[in-house]
């Protein structure tokens, strides 16, 4: 149904290619239009991380984090934590992910997009740029993954403004790759040792701070006044010159309508000490080929009800990855600098949901294909509603259960799991869910 159905993917990160994996799955002709990342950087990524990888079958790339290094944490003066995250170098990334698209059949093309997506005709269309050849493209939908680089028109909303310096470093060989978290009058460090005499540096503080770091020797003169173990610096000569990248959090007004979509960084990006930047990316990429097929292929009232989905899931996404990193600057008690008070008190609380819990309301859910409205349960751990527990439908379950007494509740229950013929391991984890989320009370 779909095979003669163009869709352009711009950047080729995370969110770029599994998004279009998503997309060639349901039948999409997909092209990637791409650039090099222009920089070295390296990332510490989390098991999740690796498992959305395997399941978005980018299984070159998920293969790259293999060993995890040990993290110390040296946070708010509590340098006890120890835990641990798979360092990977966003390079390494890049070309795995290449690979990657090109096996599950998705044409690449290496180009510079330019400008925006232009929606104003009946179809969108891109720029593009090869050697100095200016190409124009047009075609059914357009997504977005260009990152950070996206440019924009609209407004966005925004956090502190952080930047972040990052320096590769020639270092001695040490005995296994280590990283190290310090947070610091000014900022934050993340320390890495990767391997083969290879290290990394990379300190976040406020705008004001960044403009003037330019080069390692300015990055030197401000870490003497920031209080950390430097083991990365030992004897480190830096490898090209040092990169700034902006790293605060920020969620742009229009990232959805019937052309086109933006996904991963390019619709919001998280402040980097969540450490849940490609997580997050993958959250939006789950979603949006579904997003997308109910946009191209079903009715204006079903398209708004896949836009509005979208919508709130990134807005939600956001707002827990913000209050996430709220919460971790509040742990910092010692600081009082302006870096300290401002990401302490952002973003604003925002008011919970005063309605009744657990409760049945009418939202978005995605099904193999497509998006759709329907019945859901909305409980305290489930803000955004369910419908399923695992493959079983327990909406109707819930809605007798919340309209009777707990007696006939439980025998409509006993009874409702034998009828979908239930394993005794799944009856036993459905009841105590059910309980937990005041279904069964
Ligand atoms: C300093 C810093 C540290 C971070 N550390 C971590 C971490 O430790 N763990 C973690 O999970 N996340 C981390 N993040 C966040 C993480 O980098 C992003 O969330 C993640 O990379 C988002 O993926 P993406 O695909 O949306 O964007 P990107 O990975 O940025 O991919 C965008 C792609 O688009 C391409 N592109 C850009 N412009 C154009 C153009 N004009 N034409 C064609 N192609 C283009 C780029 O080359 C790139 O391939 C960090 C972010 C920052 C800023």
């Amino acid at each position: 149904m779909n095979q003669n159905k163009t869709i352009l993917v711009l950047g080729a990160g995370i969110a770029g290619v599994t998004t279009a994996i998503g997309l060639k799955k349901l039948g999409f002709n997909v092209k990637i239009f791409y650039k090099p990342r222009p920089f070295i950087a390296y990332e510490g990524f989390s098991e999740k991380t690796k498992d959305g990888l395997i399941s978005s079958s980018c299984l070159k790339a998920s293969l790259l984090l293999k060993e995890q290094s040990m993290r110390n944490s040296n946070w708010a003066s509590n340098s006890k934590n120890v835990n641990y995250e798979y360092v990977v170098c966003r390079a390494n990334l890049d070309e795995a992910l290449l690979k990657d698209a090109k096996d599950n059949s998705i044409e690449l093309i290496e180009s510079r997009v330019i400008g925006a997506v232009d929606c104003s005709e009946e179809k969108p269309k891109i720029t593009y740029k090869i050697d100095e050849k200016k190409i124009e493209i047009s075609a059914d939908f357009v997504v977005d993954a260009r990152g950070r680089f996206t440019p924009f028109k609209d407004e966005y909303l925004s956090g502190p403004k952080s930047f972040s310096l990052l320096q590769e470093l020639e270092m001695d060989n040490l005995s296994q790759n280590r990283t190290s978290i310090d947070s610091t009058k000014d900022g934050w460090i993340w320390q890495a040792y990767v391997g083969n005499k290879k290290g990394y540096i990379q300190f976040t503080c406020d705008e004001e701070l960044a403009v003037k770091i330019n080069d390692f020797d300015e990055l030197l003169k401000i870490l003497k006044e920031q209080k950390a173990e430097f083991w990365s610096l030992q004897n480190a000569k830096p490898v090209d010159k040092i990169v700034k990248r902006d790293s605060f959090s920020k969620i742009h007004k229009e990232i959805i309508n019937t052309k086109m979509i933006l996904i991963g960084d390019s619709a919001s990006s998280i402040d980097p000490l969540s450490g849940n930047g490609a997580f997050q990316a993958m959250s939006m990429s789950s979603i949006a080929p579904y997003v997308i097929n109910t946009i191209i292929n079903k009715s204006e009232i079903e398209q708004k009800v896949a836009i509005d989905f979208y919508k709130s899931r990134v807005q939600f996404i956001f707002d827990k990855f913000s209050k996430v990193g709220k919460e971790f600057y509040s742990l910092e008690k010692r600081y009082t600098s302006d870096f300290w008070q401002k990401r302490q008190n952002w973003p604003n609380e925002k008011t919970s949901d005063s309605k009744k819990l657990p409760r049945i309301e009418e939202k978005a859910v995605v099904t193999e294909s497509y998006i759709f409205a329907q019945d859901v349960i909305i409980t305290k751990d489930n803000p955004m509603g369910v419908w399923c527990y695992g493959k079983i439908e327990v909406v109707d379950l819930a809605k007798y259960c919340l309209g009777n007494k707990l007696e006939k509740s439980l025998e409509y229950f006993d009874e409702f799991c034998k009828k979908n013929s239930l394993s005794m391991g799944l009856y036993n984890s459905l009841k105590r869910w059910c309980i937990e989320q005041e279904i069964l009370v």
